[in-house]
């Protein structure tokens, strides 16, 4: 008994030191359930071309269902980072929007040049099976390599271990292309993502906030797109909620837009309603 009482203690003293650790297990637990058994879900924002106000291609954002609600990734990616299982979300992702799109494009008018990005954690590019995942992917869809583009964060770019070089170039070997998202958020020189041979930059959507009423932000975004230009890459704008950040993209040439003013990330069920839109802005 004296056994039991300690193991009690113990297990008081565990959970008041440290609140979240039983949290996070069931959490854990639940997720890598939740996954096993398809009861994640996708969502898609649409990214818009900007001269044309054509929808150019889809986000593909990581929802859970769960307790009759939607789980946002903000809450449960970092477990998902922490315990390595952000590994088979991204790629279960992959697959299902891959699976999608594909689907979409034999069913619906005018998508054969819509393309599909998803977000790879840079866990993924550690890893020697990543690419053949993609490539697996890809051709158990039958949706094209040159219409996915990955999305990977500046952090990636700074490391250069040979795994994810090899990763990089085979990706790229593949059709696929590379987006740096969040850009601006970090500490990537435009030197490195030179380097990384990247296709676009989405400049965060922190940057998007001031931009109606504070010069410099908008001088930010102004200084960011020409330098991605220089750098011969295309630049897509996070985070679009009103009409004179969409002018302001408009008229520094920026290529693509993404955010609410346009639509905010959609089931799958509605896309088909979506695409069948004149234009996004209402
Ligand atoms: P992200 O890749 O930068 O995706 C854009 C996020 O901004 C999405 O949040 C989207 O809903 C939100 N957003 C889009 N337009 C607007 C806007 O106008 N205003 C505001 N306030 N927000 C906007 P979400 O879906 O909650 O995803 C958050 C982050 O989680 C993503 O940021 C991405 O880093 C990560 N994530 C989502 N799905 C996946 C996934 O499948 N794998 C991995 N590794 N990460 C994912
Ligand atoms: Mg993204
Ligand atoms: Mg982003
Ligand atoms: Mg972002």
């Amino acid at each position: 008994s004296a056994k039991r009482a300690g193991r009690g203690a113990f297990v008081t003293f565990h959970e008041q030191m440290r609140p979240n650790t039983n949290t996070q297990l069931l959490l854990e637990a639940e997720l890598r359930a939740a996954l096993a058994a398809d009861q994640l879900t996708v969502h898609f924002q649409p990214i818009v071309h900007i001269p044309t106000s054509r929808v150019h291609g889809f986000e593909a954002l990581v929802r859970w269902p769960r307790g009759g609600g939607m789980m946002s990734p903000a809450e449960f990616l970092p477990i998902a980072e922490e315990t390595g299982l952000i590994v088979d979300v991204d790629r279960w992702v992959l697959r299902e929007a891959c699976r999608h799109m594909a689907a979409w494009r034999t069913t619906l008018p005018n998508t054969d040049q819509l393309t599909l990005s998803v977000n790879l954690s840079s866990q993924q590019f550690t890893r020697p099976d990543l690419v053949d995942a993609v490539r697996t992917a890809l051709h158990a869809s039958g949706f094209p390599a040159e219409l996915l583009k990955v999305e990977i964060t500046e952090g990636l770019v700074m490391e250069r271990s040979d795994v994810v070089t090899t990763n990089i170039a085979g990706l790229k070997a593949l059709g696929v292309g590379l987006h740096i998202d969040d850009f601006g958020t970090g500490y990537s020189s435009l030197g490195y993502l030179q380097r990384f041979d990247a296709q676009a930059l989405k400049i965060d959507r922190s940057f998007m906030g001031g931009v109606e009423d504070r010069a410099d932000s908008a001088e930010l975004v102004r200084t960011i797109t020409a330098m991605a230009h220089n750098l011969g890459l295309s630049v897509v704008a996070e985070g679009v909620e009103t009409r004179a950040q969409l002018a302001l993209l408009r008229s520094l040439g920026c290529e693509y837009a993404q955010g609410f003013l346009l639509s905010r990330p959609i089931p799958v069920q509605d896309v088909p309603a979506l695409l069948e839109r004149d234009t996004l802005l209402t």
